[in-house]
């Protein structure tokens, strides 16, 4: 396990067996045993579901300090490539001189592996979020986790020609064992400031000003770059949105980018 995440985990064990030896010891106060095994289950899933957390190990929500000091804002979209969105969503990028970060699901990648390219050539960065976006994901063991990284890994790797550094969970929930996982893979885990629930809402407004109002630098935004919310025209929403987004940086003199590779080095 990880430098971060096996104290955690190493503590759950400890708490347990402390916990089956008071059981043990005192038969009478098993009650007592069995709400603390209770307690630290319910701590562990807490820190799992709660996509902004840190508990479980180090997670990137803000860009550090010196991109807040430029203005500068995470563009980032999840859940692509979709052939159909995408590429209207990198023009629209394109005209506003733009780049983004696009999590994208490996099964998908694979299917459209032009449509990734084209996002490279455009300057764009190309990262994991898991093979087959499973909502169940935070609840597989280590070698189910570790394959649907590792996957998405190597699709993205075969048809971007670059390997993901950073990495979303499936609506930002993730398993007890996803972060040593992610480290031992030299990944970043990354959640988000601000979501624009792009996908359920129908009115693109609403979407920006979710994103936008007191916004500052160094924020994560995240939109989706796929065919499910449609706009009172039956366009995709984040087409309608994203334009009025960008629009609204600029007015605010905020400057939307990808999530910079240098964090890395
Ligand atoms: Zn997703």
């Amino acid at each position: 396990m990880t430098r971060v995440a096996a104290p955690w985990l190493r503590l759950s064990l400890v708490w347990h067996l402390l916990a089956i030896g008071l059981a043990v010891s005192r038969p009478s106060l098993w009650r007592l045993a069995l709400e603390a095994v209770l307690l630290n289950h319910g701590l562990i899933a807490a820190a799992c579901v709660w996509p902004r957390g840190r508990l479980l190990g180090p997670n990137m929500s803000r860009l550090p300090e010196r991109y807040a000091a430029r203005r500068q804002v995470g563009l980032t979209f999840d859940d692509g490539p979709d052939p159909s969105v995408t590429p209207r969503v990198a023009e629209i990028l394109d005209r506003y001189s733009v780049t983004a970060t696009f999590f994208c699901v490996g099964s998908r990648v694979q299917q459209h592996s032009n449509t990734v390219r084209d996002l490279v050539a455009g300057g764009h960065s190309i990262e994991n979020h898991t093979h087959r976006h499973l909502l169940r994901f935070a609840f597989l063991g280590p070698a189910a986790t570790a394959e649907e990284i590792d996957r998405a890994q190597c699709a993205i790797a075969d048809s971007a020609g670059t390997v993901p550094s950073y990495f979303r969970a499936p609506a930002g929930i993730r398993g007890p064992w996803t972060q040593g996982l992610l480290e031992r893979r030299g990944l970043r885990l990354v959640s988000w400031t601000r979501r624009g629930f792009d996908t359920v809402t129908r009115d693109p407004d609403v979407v920006v000003r979710r994103l936008t109002r007191g916004l500052v630098g160094g924020e994560i935004l995240l939109l989706h770059d796929i065919s499910t919310a449609r706009d009172s025209a039956g366009e995709p929403l984040v087409l309608t949105a994203l334009p009025r987004l960008l629009d609204q940086l600029a007015k605010s003199g905020l400057h939307a980018v990808a999530l910079p590779r240098e964090l890395l080095v």
